[in-house]
């Protein structure tokens, strides 16, 4: 599943490709992908003639900024891919949109396992999102016109790798939650882009056990944990992404990051500082890859 990295990687490609570039039309082919407007034949009617001004990332969703101010958001999910194919390139029956460039080429959505979805909104209001404490839980209200953009992320946590995530308010934010490392930082609530792969590769690096818990770590644990996803996020997106199955850039090629992880999936092979099998345990449903000496086990009594 794309992370942050991935994520970035593919809305650094579009950037590159797409920024400037009108949408002629576009073409749904499986109706659920389309989150926003209802029905998808309004999507591709207000979608067509639309500039692509300008593409990032907020969380784990790719965002196509279109000159009139309206935001398309991407979220990949599961299998998703945001593909730039030349004209006249062959089918692709996993493409689940398609949008016709006015040059020429095509922005094809492509997606296995159909998860991915697609909104049209209205901008505005995207900047506040995040600065605020903790989850504020907005109702959304689907397919009313007072849905914008900023809603759609109300309820994710900071990007960690904004300026404005701090050790200060790292230390903070753990310091209130009791629950396990491992839990917490795949709660996109509490910190917003990180999945399984950057979880335990972080936990790694910063010699930190998963089932850890939050309100357990000291001022330097705070900091090795703070220094270490960020470290792990931006190797993630210098590599182009970790590809297990179906990620791929915008060029269609997986990344290199996958070959040069430490623990993820690596389990019983030797750690990399150490020597150590690396272990596997399921946290909260979730394949958890850590190694026993440098990551050593909570010890029951620790203070809270
Ligand atoms: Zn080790």
């Amino acid at each position: 599943m794309p992370e942050l990295p991935e994520v970035e990687t593919v809305a650094r490609d579009l950037q590159r490709w797409v920024a400037g570039a009108t949408i002629a039309g576009a073409e749904v082919r499986w109706a659920r992908t389309i989150r926003h407007p209802q029905p998808p034949e309004r999507f591709e009617a207000e979608i067509a003639g639309a500039t692509i001004r300008r593409v990032d990332r907020r969380a784990k969703t790719v965002l196509l900024h279109l000159e009139d101010g309206r935001v398309m958001t991407v979220a990949l999910r599961m299998t998703g891919a945001l593909i730039v194919a030349p004209a006249g390139t062959g089918e692709d029956p996993y493409a689940r949109v398609v949008f016709r460039l006015a040059d020429g080429r095509e922005l094809r959505y492509r997606d296995v396992r159909k998860f991915g979805r697609i909104g049209l909104w209205p901008g505005g209001g995207l900047r506040s999102i995040g600065a605020g404490r903790g989850a504020r839980s907005r109702r959304i209200a689907e397919g009313t016109t007072t849905y914008r953009i900023g809603e759609v992320f109300s309820g994710h946590g900071p990007e960690p790798l904004s300026r404005s995530f701090t050790v200060e308010r790292f230390a903070e934010r753990l310091a209130r939650r009791s629950a396990k490392l491992k839990s917490l930082l795949l709660d996109q609530s509490f910190i917003a882009g990180v999945g399984n792969i950057y979880a335990d590769e972080a936990l790694w690096r910063a010699h930190l056990h998963p089932l850890r818990r939050a309100d357990t770590l000291g001022e330097r644990d705070v900091r090795r944990l703070h220094r270490a996803v960020r470290q792990v996020l931006r190797e993630g997106i210098a590599n182009r992404g970790a590809s297990f199955s179906d990620y791929v850039g915008a060029d269609g090629e997986p990344g290199a990051n996958a070959e040069r992880l430490a623990v993820y999936r690596r389990t019983g092979e030797p750690c990399l500082r150490c020597g150590r099998r690396i272990e596997r345990v399921v946290v909260g449903q979730r394949s958890t890859h850590f190694c026993p000496r440098c990551q050593p086990e909570p010890v029951a009594s620790e203070p809270a």
